[in-house]
């Protein structure tokens, strides 16, 4: 099928990269089913929250006279648009993921935009839960990649961090470059002081679909696909995403990236011995 059409137009590169290509190609087929499922499921939860909020709206004009009861309603009015603004993000990301070659669209990207835009993304919900989110060592670092498929893998991390802590708690994002043996990787880890995983589930957290508190996901406007969406993300980039984590003490979430200088030199390199 494609995989084998693919192996077989860049059997000149090396068969390395052959078969990070092929791999690319079953994942992204994995992807592609994902997508598929998520449509259908999106539709039904997309239904609730627009739903109650018509209905909320309505109760809001009936209890006019009843101040009391229009900040009650508000308020739930509030969760439900959160929920959905959270559910076309998350479209949003998965065509970004779906579209995009990081292999043929990479290029230099500042860790500094990619953590502003994460904290741009979950900044109402950090307001209302009186959550702090603070970066440090983002300055100067540069990652090798699309620049979409990047900016929703932090926006999940850090979405996810926000979700998971209980108020007035405090998300830290760090970044720091160390060095590897193919090259510098750059480091950005996302730390929270929520409820942490137990070590049962941190292998299944990055499954498509797994949740593990369905009921508590969902009301944050959760599907169970941002943990996969960044392990796909990060992989493809050549990365890869790991978690610590004690359960009702907090997260860190780590992000492996390659760096932009040295991964720049071998995709030049690449393309000069095609
Ligand atoms: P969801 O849309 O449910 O947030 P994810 O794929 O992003 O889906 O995460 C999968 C599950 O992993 C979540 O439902 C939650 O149970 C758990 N999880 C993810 N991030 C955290 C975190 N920072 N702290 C605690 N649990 C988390």
């Amino acid at each position: 099928g494609d995989a084998l059409a693919v192996s077989a137009r860049v059997a000149p590169l090396g068969s390395r990269l052959v078969l990070v290509l092929v791999e690319d190609m079953t994942e992204a087929r994995r992807i592609e089913a994902v997508r598929r499922d998520f449509v259908a499921n999106v539709s039904h939860e997309l239904k609730t929250p627009a739903g109650a909020l018509s209905l909320l709206s309505e109760t809001v004009i009936d209890a006019a006279d009843d101040p009391e009861a229009v900040v009650r309603f508000a308020g739930r009015m509030q969760n439900e648009a959160t929920r959905l603004t959270s559910l076309v993000q998350e479209l949003i990301d998965l065509s970004r993921v779906q579209n995009d070659d990081p292999l043929e669209d990479s290029e230099a990207v500042a860790v500094a935009g990619l953590v502003d835009e994460a904290i741009d993304r979950c900044s109402q919900t950090a307001s209302n839960k009186q959550i702090t989110l603070a970066a440090a060592g983002t300055e100067d670092l540069h990652v090798w990649g699309n620049r979409g498929q990047l900016a929703a893998a932090l926006g999940n991390l850090v979405e996810n961090a926000v979700n998971y802590s209980p108020a007035r708690t405090r998300v830290g994002i760090a970044g720091r470059r160390t060095p590897a043996p193919g090259g510098d990787l750059i480091e950005i880890a996302v730390t929270d002081q929520g409820i942490g995983i137990s070590s049962m589930d941190k292998e299944r957290v990055f499954e498509r679909f797994y949740r593990v508190d369905p009921a508590r996901s969902r009301a944050t406007g959760g599907t169970g696909l941002g943990l996969a969406i960044v392990k796909h993300v990060a992989a493809s980039h050549g990365g890869e995403v790991t978690v610590w984590s004690v359960e009702g003490e907090g997260s860190t979430f780590t992000l492996r990236l390659p760096e932009a200088g040295r991964a720049r030199e071998k995709a030049e390199a690449n393309r000069r011995g095609r």
